[in-house]
C-alpha cells in the first residue's frame, strides 16, 4: 500500500524563478548518480515511475518537485559526481542550489549512498552544502541486497564513523524493501513535526 497516497509529481525547476512557494516543509533528496536515488523515491513514495530512473547518468540537471501531502513536497536534486559531466554537477550547485538552500522550507535531507561505495568525499560536500539549512539529515545506504548480512552491517558501522554524527543512517534496498518501513516512517515524523509548527 502506497504510504503517501497523494504522492504526485508537482514541477521541475530549472531556474531560481521557476520553484515553488516557500512554504511549509521540503525534504531534498540528493546522491551521487547511479545510486539508486530515483528507486528509493518511487520505492519510499509507493509509486513506480514517479521519478525516473535514468541509466544516463548525470543527464538531467532540474530540480523535480513532488507533493508528499499537505504543505509538504520532496525534491530530486540532480544526481552528482558523474565523470562525463563534471561541469555540469558543478553547476547543480550554483544559483538553484543557492535558492533552495535559502528557502525556509527547505529542512531536511534523505541522502542516498550506494553500500558498495560507502560514504565518499563528494557525500560529504553535499553535507557542507546543506549544513545550515537542513537540520534533519539521514543517509539511506542503498542496494543492501548486494551485500551478504554481515558485509552489510560492516558497511553501516563504517558509514556511521564516516558521518561522524552529522546523520543518522540505515540500510535500504528498494526491490527486497529492506529499510522500507524505517525510511517511510522517518519521512512522516518529518511531515507532522513541520505541519505541528
Ligand atoms: P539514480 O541515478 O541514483 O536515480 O539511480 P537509479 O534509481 O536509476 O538506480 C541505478 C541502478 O541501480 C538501476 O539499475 C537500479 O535498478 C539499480 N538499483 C537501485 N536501487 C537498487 C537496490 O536497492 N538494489 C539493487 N539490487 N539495485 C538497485
Amino acid at each position: 500500500m502506497s504510504q503517501f497516497p497523494e504522492a504526485s509529481f508537482l514541477t521541475s525547476v530549472a531556474a531560481p524563478a521557476q520553484f515553488p512557494p516557500d512554504q511549509g516543509l521540503e525534504v531534498a533528496v540528493a546522491g551521487r548518480s547511479n545510486a539508486g536515488k530515483s528507486s528509493a523515491i518511487n520505492a519510499l513514495l509507493g509509486r513506480k515511475g514517479l521519478a525516473r530512473t535514468s541509466n544516463t547518468p548525470g543527464r538531467t540537471q532540474l530540480y523535480n518537485y513532488f507533493h508528499l501531502g499537505p504543505g509538504a513536497r520532496l525534491v530530486d536534486l540532480p544526481g552528482y559526481g558523474h565523470a562525463k559531466v563534471p561541469v555540469a554537477t558543478r553547476a547543480t550547485w550554483g544559483p538553484l542550489g543557492e535558492t533552495l538552500r535559502q528557502r525556509a522550507s527547505f529542512s531536511a535531507l534523505l541522502l542516498v549512498v550506494d553500500i558498495r561505495r560507502g560514504v565518499g568525499e563528494m557525500d560529504l560536500g553535499l553535507l557542507d552544502w546543506a549544513d545550515r539549512s537542513a537540520d534533519r539529515v539521514h543517509v539511506l545506504l542503498t542496494k543492501a541486497d548486494k551485500l551478504p548480512r554481515g558485509q552489510a552491517l560492516s558497511a553501516l558501522k563504517q558509514a556511521g564513523e564516516a558521518l561522524e554524527g552529522r546523520a543518522s543512517v540505515q540500510l535500504f534496498s528498494a526491490p527486497k524493501g529492506t529499510g522500507l518501513e524505517e525510511a517511510r516512517g522517518l519521512l512522516r515524523s518529518w511531515i507532522s513535526d513541520s505541519t505541528k509548527k
